[in-house]
């Protein structure tokens, strides 16, 4: 069970209320590491959402940084709105509607304004990782993973359907993604204290431009377990996000 420190803040539009949350870190038990970058605590993304539109009005605004006086650890005396209402834009993500329902939104969001580099990379970072929702726990359709017993039969088959479903909808949608990948890229390149980890490398990869990964990757002087799983994933050609750790 994750268990969290709450925090409270304001709709600088409307000051209806809005319950954030910080992770306390040492209470998770299993984190997760995508080759994307993403990360999973107890199977729920953690990295802090930066942009939120108001579940009363709408209005978006930008959270740099979740700190006092902007924000409060006492419950104000008034409505709140939970963490649920606006994280991730209260979309649900049991099904493939509401993962393409994210898509749809940060697809809007860079249509509808014009972003600093920053916060464009936050933006086209985040649609990226919602891309690969899609199709993320690809291995998870086979059978072998079935047969080592980490689920039934039942929840099996429904989440290969969803799974099998969702990389239909990815390669759907592969133009969309590969512009905003292209995009993402020149970004990073131009602003490089903004890249993650091995996330240039990666998106080369995704780009099915495997040399490029592979050339970069070998460039680093060390390697780790991260950077191994990369280049195997770019010698057989395979560009699709995968579970580095977990
Ligand atoms: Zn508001």
């Amino acid at each position: 069970m994750l268990k969290y420190d709450s925090y409270y803040f304001q709709c600088p539009h409307c000051q209806t209320w809005l319950e954030g949350r910080n992770l306390k870190a040492e209470m998770v038990n299993q984190s997760i590491l995508y080759s994307d970058g993403k990360v999973l605590n107890d199977n729920l993304i953690t990295t802090p959402q930066k942009m939120i539109m108001c579940p009363s009005c709408g209005h978006i605004f930008w959270v740099e940084k979740p700190e006092e006086p902007f924000i409060t650890f006492e419950k104000p005396d008034a409505e709140v709105y939970s963490w649920n209402t606006w994280r991730f834009f209260g979309i649900s993500f049991s099904d493939n509607k509401g993962k393409m329902a994210l898509v749809n939104h940060y697809k809007t969001f860079l249509k509808k304004s014009h972003y600093d580099p920053k916060k464009e990379i936050y933006l086209r970072r985040f649609l990226w990782w919602a891309y690969n929702d899609l199709h993320r726990n690809h291995q998870h359709v086979r059978l072998k993973y079935l047969l080592n017993g980490f689920m039934s039969f039942g929840v099996w088959h429904c989440n290969r359907k969803m799974i099998l479903e969702g990389e239909k909808l990815f390669l759907k949608n592969h133009k969309d993604f590969t512009e905003n990948l292209k995009r993402l890229l020149a970004l990073l390149e131009k602003h490089p204290d903004e890249q993650i980890d091995l996330e240039v490398p990666e998106i080369y990869r995704e780009l099915r431009q495997f040399d490029k990964a592979k050339e970069l990757l070998d460039q680093m002087g060390s390697r780790t377990h991260f950077t191994n799983e990369i280049l195997r994933h770019s010698k057989w050609k395979d560009a699709r996000v995968f579970m580095v750790t977990g």
